[in-house]
């Protein structure tokens, strides 16, 4: 069986703790030989601050590329709150993603019946729902040029930023949306503001172009930003995959991710290019940062990470049923009414981090 090399960056905070329930399940898995995974660890963040005085070492980021993933725990604290900008915990992050090209930021939204009441909407509404957010992670306005404050004299300033893409900007991330889409529905909109945007009527046409000469077989769909806003609220479930720039896709993953309820339920994955149908050294971690009010303690909810993980073997090693036996497992245990503290109902049994991660386990074990 093909070894699969996984660079583990716990972090800070909660990230240990939740990467720990991660390990049971890789334990598991390579001890029944359904996978063949190595772990190498290494430190990010604060922690990597406290012992080296960087957020990342060179060499962390050079095993990050010859791994063939990486996942992440959070990174963060207030012990290192009153760092310089460039000297804090969350600069390994931002280095990790932008040294290894991840341009495609991927957030899946999916609603677990037994938390459906955790959502602001009503259960008609989001009962069932599975989107999947991909974001433009490495360019448009948060990375444009010119951008600055510039004093204009008279009291007068003026703040400077630049939405710009390139054509292979748009491929790019594109093609991954596509390649997705290939998948699982065969539908994609593609959101932008191109009745006000120049940058915008790019996206669409580049986005069009491609789907029309290699993906002639998937639905693209095209949607504004704003349109798409409130097409998440009225009725999210029209959607399979949203494709859409860093800052659109800043605003409109998170608003779609609380539809579901819980910031400890939300996995991620951050993917660069696509070698031979794989991704090269994705980044996988959950949504939530540190958590330094409940770190230590016992009480996180590991469902994040341990979703995250399932992502991993889903778009990195290419093991699309394990990947849903992972998230099958997650909400059986669920369903069975086990909670931790940030999704704990009346009717629910409460659990910490360890037991969470214990019965997540169990019930993958079930299915071998
Ligand atoms: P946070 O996500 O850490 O916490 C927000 C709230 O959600 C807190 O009340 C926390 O207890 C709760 N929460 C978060 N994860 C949880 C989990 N798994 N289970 C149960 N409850 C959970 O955001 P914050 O408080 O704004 O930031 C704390 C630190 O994390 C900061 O230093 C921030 O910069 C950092 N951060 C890191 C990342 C990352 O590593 N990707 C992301 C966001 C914030």
């Amino acid at each position: 069986m093909d070894e699969n090399k996984i660079l583990v960056l716990s972090g800070d905070g909660v990230g240990p703790e939740a990467v720990d329930e991660v390990k049971k399940i890789i334990n598991f898995f390579n001890k029944k030989k359904i996978l063949n995974i190595a772990i190498e660890e290494d430190l990010v963040g604060g922690a990597c601050i406290d012992e080296h005085n960087v957020p990342i070492k060179d060499e962390t980021i050079e095993n990050a590329k010859k791994s063939d993933a990486v996942l992440l725990g959070a990174v963060g604290g207030p012990k290192w709150d009153n760092l310089p900008f460039d000297k804090r915990p969350e600069q390994g992050l931002l280095r990790l993603r932008s040294d290894l090209e991840l341009f495609a930021n991927l957030r899946p939204a999916i609603s677990f019946d037994p938390l459906i009441h955790a959502s602001s909407l009503k259960p008609e509404i989001i009962k069932g729902l599975d989107i999947l957010i991909v974001r433009e992670l490495t360019g448009g306005v948060y990375f444009g040029k010119p951008r600055g404050i510039e004093d204009l004299g008279n009291g007068q300033r003026r703040g400077i930023n630049t939405q710009v893409y390139t054509t292979d900007e748009i491929k790019r991330v594109a093609q991954v949306a596509f390649e997705l889409a290939k998948k699982r529905k065969k539908i994609l909109t593609s959101v932008e503001k191109s009745n006000v945007m120049e940058s915008g009527k790019l996206w669409k046409e580049e986005v069009e172009k491609l789907g029309k000469i290699k993906y002639p077989n998937i639905d693209l769909k095209h949607m504004y930003a704003d349109n798409c806003a409130m097409q998440l609220i009225r009725n999210p479930k029209q959607f399979d995959i949203i494709l859409t720039d860093n800052l659109f896709g800043d605003l409109l993953s998170d608003a779609a991710a609380m539809l579901t309820g819980s910031l400890g339920m939300l996995p991620s994955a951050s993917l660069g290019k696509i070698n031979n149908g794989n991704y090269s050294s994705g980044l996988y971690e959950p949504v939530h940062g540190s958590a330094p009010d409940i770190a230590g303690k016992n009480i996180a909810n590991p469902i994040a990470t341990i979703l995250s993980f399932s992502m991993m073997v889903f778009y990195s090693f290419n093991n699309q049923n394990l990947s849903k036996i992972i998230d099958k497992s997650v909400k059986k245990v669920l369903d069975n009414g086990f909670r931790t503290e940030d999704i704990m109902d009346k009717e629910s049994k409460k659990v910490g981090t360890k037991e969470m991660g214990d019965l997540i386990t169990k019930e993958i074990e079930k299915n071998f």
